[in-house]
Parts: structure tokens; C-alpha cells; sequence
């Protein structure tokens, strides 16, 4: 996995790459991708922990951000054992494949004592009822351990400040409206959760 193109560890995002990818539209045209902005830190200083920061994205064709980025953190974990408070920015949520290798990935995390917050900007629905269906099966591992919800200003604000290379970059074409698009989307999520889609 080390060197792959895919995977980019203490590596910011370019601001045109995520003001394209992260913009929370109901109707995003043309963002095939998925990226996920990680940063996966020790929960207590002094210990035998390393924190791990970057991003990844999803093989064209091939392997699923999550997927990838599993198996990184599954990777970390092994090799700087401790105990991780993890955050995931998202550009799209979890497909229903994904979902259904997250479950246990994450039950298995929290058992561990490690910590999970997935945010992301928009719903992804290719597949509706298998898609839908995966985020009900993710609502069941919510708990103390792992949390997930819409991404609005204040997780942008954070992305844009700590993983994004946004210096010198004009403001957000998309930030006044962050906040009202996440409103819509954080409806459509729990419409879904409540199973009424
Ligand atoms: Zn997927």
C-alpha cells in the first residue's frame, strides 16, 4: 500500500480539488470520485502512537476510498500499537459494499477502544435501497465510539484550515452555502435512517 498514488499521507488536498469534490450539492455532476480526508491521532501523548494524516481516494474502476483507507489504518495499527481517536471528512457517504465492510471493521474498532467520527458532504444513492440500506446498518454501530452525520461550515472551516493546501486561495465559491445545503442533506439522511425513502 506504501507509495501507492492513491493514498496520501501527510499530504494537504489542492484547494481546486476540494472545492470541486467537496461541494455539498444534492446534484453533483461529474464528481466520480470519492475522496476522504484522515486523520487518525493518539489518543494520549507519550505513548507508542503516531498520528497518520492525509488522504485517499478510490481506484477508477478499482478499490473504494474506504476500502483502501481500511486497510491503511488496519496497516497503522498494527505497527504503532495504541489506542486512536480517528476523523474521516468524506466527499460522498459510504456506498452499500463499503457500508457492509465498515460494520464489522468498525465493531471490531470500538472493541479496540478506538474512536471513529465520519462526516460527509453529500448522500451517495447510485444504488438507493442497497445504499440506503448500508447507512441503516452504519446507524446500528453508532455509539460513545463512532459517530457519523453531514458535513457543514464547521467541519469545511476545519478541513480548510488543517488538510486542504489553501493558502493564498480565494474564499470557498460554495461557502455561503454550505450551511443550507447541509440542512437539506442532514433531512435526506434522516429520512433514510428512519427508513422513509
Ligand atoms: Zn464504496
Amino acid at each position: 500500500m506504501a507509495g501507492d498514488e492513491n493514498v496520501r499521507v501527510s499530504e494537504k488536498l489542492h484547494f481546486n480539488t476540494f472545492e470541486f469534490e467537496f461541494e455539498n450539492l444534492h446534484y453533483a455532476e461529474g464528481r466520480g470520485q470519492t475522496y476522504v480526508i484522515f486523520d487518525v491521532k493518539p489518543q494520549s501523548e507519550g505513548g507508542r502512537g503516531e498520528r497518520l494524516w492525509g488522504y485517499v481516494r478510490n481506484k477508477p474502476l478499482g478499490d473504494h476510498a474506504e476500502v483502501i483507507l481500511m486497510s491503511k489504518i488496519n496497516d497503522h495499527l498494527e505497527t504503532h500499537q495504541d489506542n486512536y481517536t480517528m476523523t474521516w471528512y468524506m466527499s460522498w457517504s459510504p456506498c452499500g459494499k463499503c457500508s457492509s465492510e465498515l460494520v464489522p471493521w468498525l465493531q471490531n474498532l470500538l472493541k479496540k477502544q478506538h474512536k471513529l467520527t465520519m462526516h460527509f458532504s453529500r448522500i451517495y444513492d447510485k444504488d438507493r435501497a442497497v445504499d440506503h440500506r448500508g447507512l441503516c446498518d452504519l446507524q446500528h454501530v453508532v455509539s460513545n465510539g463512532f459517530q457519523m452525520g453531514v458535513m457543514g461550515q464547521t467541519e469545511v472551516d476545519t478541513c480548510l484550515a488543517e488538510y486542504v493546501e489553501a493558502s493564498g486561495c480565494p474564499p470557498l465559491k460554495w461557502l455561503h452555502m454550505t450551511d443550507s445545503n447541509a440542512t437539506q442533506m442532514q433531512d435526506k439522511l434522516s429520512s433514510i435512517l428512519m427508513n422513509r425513502f
